[in-house]
């Protein structure tokens, strides 16, 4: 069978088999609606309460601060869009910084529609929210910051403490969206000090369409699916038992196995960027060098576009994405790599590698010769490329 490589663990992941084995029952015999009174609802009832403690014991928050949602997207819309609302009373500025994912660039995009002002957070070259320039962003009538703990798509981890402390001096809401951080990083939310935090199942090997949004207590956003009394009367719907179930035990394991996976996952990673800087000319690597998540490795190749080397890759079976996996489809420059200042050529070049805990380090050999002859095969086709340049080794873009 033709090898087939997965390096995209920043998209998704496959569920662990422990977690599969975790869920099953809650699919067939323990499938009762955790609101019934009976026999069957009590068990279930349990099994969802359980599942809220681990989470809540995992990230440092009270039970009771713990909302399971439908994933991170929702959890993100809950956070901007509940705390806009809740807060229009004493201002409609809101701050997001300008490198979030989709689930909050849309929706700060929408809440404009709706009378409130943004201001999208300037970042440096690597990515990192410019805490002095979030500082003389903050007005009298902001009421909310959204700044992700890492970010998807070049892993440039954010000072999110130090932008808690802003806050927290400032009067105004912090919300992190760690969707790419839980699992991969400790996260502590009384220590990192954001008031909210969403996180998503899929991203640590458990189960799609499940996710938390952590809301401080003592904290009141709005609503924005509006049901039944389940999640404390805050958030309606059937609870998803067997998925709300697998992603309490995805994290534990993800937890408890952090610093084995980060140390393995971060040694591919780092194999990966010295070979490719090493051996492919005209390259840069995208994010900051050393504060970056460890399984992400985001490249710019210059003179190829990103799109063309993704299908090139997938021809070989590498599995990979250019700029966001949420946003791909779309053509479209990496808002990101707009946002650090890259020049449009070479955030169309861009490609993310996302290594995981089944990778080895001979797929990623595979992979940099299979990608040097890739590069160097569209270099050739691209009447950009100066030809009499082709053969040689270039020092790394700067
Ligand atoms: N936020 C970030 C940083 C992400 O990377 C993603 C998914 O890629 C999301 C939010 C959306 O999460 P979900 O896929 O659970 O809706």
């Amino acid at each position: 069978m033709e090898k087939k490589i997965y390096f995209d663990h920043a998209a998704t992941t496959p569920v662990d088999p422990r977690v599969l084995e975790k869920m099953l029952p809650y699919f067939t015999e323990k499938f009762g609606n955790p609101n019934s009174q009976h026999w069957f609802g009590r068990q279930t009832v349990s099994a969802v309460d359980e599942a809220r403690d681990t989470v809540a014991r995992l990230v440092g928050a009270k039970s009771s601060e713990i909302y399971f949602t439908s994933g991170g997207t929702e959890a993100d819309n809950w956070a901007l869009r509940g705390a806009a609302y809740a807060m229009a009373h004493r201002g409609k500025h809101l701050i997001v910084s300008a490198v979030e994912h989709p689930a909050m660039i849309t929706t700060a995009k929408e809440l404009m529609k709706r009378g409130f002002e943004v201001t999208f957070a300037e970042v440096d070259e690597y990515g990192a929210v410019d805490l002095e320039k979030l500082e003389r962003a903050i007005r009298p009538d902001t009421t909310f910051v959204g700044v992700m703990t890492a970010n998807n798509e070049v892993g440039t981890l954010q000072p999110v403490k130090e932008i808690a402390a802003l806050c927290k001096k400032k009067g105004v809401l912090l919300f992190t969206d760690a969707v790419q951080a839980a699992g991969a990083l400790r996260l502590d939310v009384k220590e990192l000090g954001a008031d909210m935090l969403s996180f998503s199942a899929h991203k640590f090997y458990g189960p799609k369409g499940v996710g938390v949004l952590y809301i401080r207590s003592g904290l009141k956003i709005d609503k924005i699916v509006t049901g039944g009394h389940q999640e404390r009367s805050m958030r309606g719907g059937t609870t998803n038992v067997p998925a709300v179930v697998g992603l309490a035990e995805a994290l534990r394991l993800a937890v408890s196995e952090l610093d084995e996976n980060a140390a393995y996952v971060s040694s591919l990673r780092d194999r990966f960027i010295r070979r490719v800087q090493r051996e492919i000319p005209f390259v840069k690597l995208n994010g900051h060098p050393e504060n970056r998540l460890p399984a992400n490795a985001n490249f710019s190749f210059r003179y190829v576009e990103g799109e063309s080397l993704l299908f090139s890759l997938d021809l070989k079976g590498i599995a990979v994405s250019s700029g966001s996996a949420c946003s791909s489809g779309s053509l479209e420059p990496s808002h990101v790599l707009l946002a650090m200042g890259l020049p449009e050529g070479l955030a169309h070049g861009s490609v993310r590698f996302s290594f995981g805990r089944h990778n080895t380090a001979e797929e990623v050999d595979y992979a940099v010769d299979a990608l040097k002859e890739i590069v160097l095969k569209l270099r050739a086709l691209s009447p950009l490329f100066p030809k009499d340049l082709k053969n040689e080794v270039f020092p790394e873009e700067k």
